[in-house]
């Protein structure tokens, strides 16, 4: 799980940003001091830090230098009241790497810590988007199932299914999950029509639909895959 350190005074905003965080399945830590900051910053080892500059006792740059100085090379999200210039340079120069001013609005702080750990990380971070289940390949992006490089044509809702199932990644999904997540709140499709989908992708991607390998039921949940 991704670590976040959260070194901010203000404890409203302290934990907005943590319940916000925590929502997009970071673990979070907050330090309201730049002393708490630096204990915490050595306990955790956490991947990534937003700083707020203004903080009692040791300021934000304190921290930054100290945090630099000892070798630590996490990446570092500043946040700040001041938007002028020069703070901005002098956040970079102790080794900032990305900057928000407040007042911010949640997303673009979500976006800006994804961005920085992707730059840090680009294979961990980046989006998944090529799967292989037996000899199926997936590819999301360009919405193409092959087998042995021939083209496995699904239709648009079988193929939906399909991504929901490899985003949970071997978790089970139920019959609702998966009406929810592939269909929406439409009243007029039932369960059953998820199970005439399963049918569907299990004939397309398994040698053998009456025994699957892959696209498994479980019994009383719902069914998950096994790539
Ligand atoms: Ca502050």
């Amino acid at each position: 799980m991704t670590r976040i350190l959260v070194i901010e005074d203000e404890r409203n905003l302290a934990l907005g940003l943590r319940a916000n965080l925590e929502v997009e399945g970071y673990e979070v830590a907050v330090a309201e001091s730049g002393e708490a900051a630096l204990v915490e910053a050595g306990a955790r080892a956490p991947d990534l830090i937003i700083l707020d500059l203004m903080l009692p006792g040791i300021d934000g740059y304190e921290v930054l230098s100290a945090l630099r100085a000892r070798g630590m090379d996490t990446p570092v999200l500043i946040l700040s009241a001041r938007a002028e210039e020069i703070d901005r340079v002098r956040g970079f120069r102790v080794g900032a790497d990305d900057y928000v001013t407040k007042p911010f609005g949640v997303m673009e702080l979500l976006l800006r810590v994804q961005a920085l750990l992707r730059r840090m990380n680009p294979a961990a971070y980046a989006p998944r988007s090529l799967w292989k289940i037996g000899d199926v390949e997936v590819d999301a992006t360009r919405r193409v199932v092959r087998r042995d490089g021939a083209e496995i044509s699904l239709t648009p809702r079988a193929f939906e299914l399909l991504l929901a199932l490899l985003a949970s990644s071997d978790k089970p999904l139920t019959r609702h999950d998966l009406l929810r997540t592939v269909w929406g709140y439409d009243r007029s499709v039932t369960t059953r029509t998820v199970d005439a989908h399963i049918a569907e992708l299990r004939r397309k991607l398994e040698h053998n639909a009456s025994e699957p390998r892959h696209i498994l039921t479980v019994h009383k949940v719902g069914y998950r895959l096994r790539p």
